[in-house]
């Protein structure tokens, strides 16, 4: 997608500060963090949201997933813990779509997830 700003970050046509990258997925630091740490992990094939998966590119999950797990370690949040948020669609305020994972922690999030 052309116009996709998340393409744009994966081509290094915009710049990001790159947290983790294997050749499948990429992971950067969200430009308004909210939290102390806050990551995006994108697959670098173009998926619009959550519900662009199917059963032909539903693999990239396992991507993903695999490289929270790394992050979360490289950063070191693995053991005190972390959220993974996907935003899809409207009522749930996705602003870009190209569909990506929040990856938050370095703080106390108590036990509400709203
Ligand atoms: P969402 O609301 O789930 O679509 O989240 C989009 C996220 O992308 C927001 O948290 C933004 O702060 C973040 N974002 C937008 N543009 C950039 C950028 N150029 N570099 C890093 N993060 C970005
Ligand atoms: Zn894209």
């Amino acid at each position: 997608m052309n116009d996709c700003i998340f393409c744009k970050i994966i081509n290094r046509e915009i710049p990001s500060k790159s947290v983790y990258e294997n050749d499948k997925v990429y992971a950067f630091y969200d430009i308004n963090p909210e939290a102390p740490v806050h990551v995006l992990i994108v697959p670098k094939q173009h998926i619009a949201s959550h519900n662009e998966l199917t059963t032909k590119n539903v693999d990239i999950m396992k991507d993903i997933h695999l490289a929270v797990n790394e992050i979360a370690k490289q950063l070191g949040i693995a053991d005190s813990g972390y959220r993974i948020i996907n935003n899809c669609g409207a009522d749930a305020g996705q602003t870009v779509f190209h569909m990506h994972y929040h990856l938050v922690g370095g703080t106390s999030m108590g036990t509400k997830i709203l």
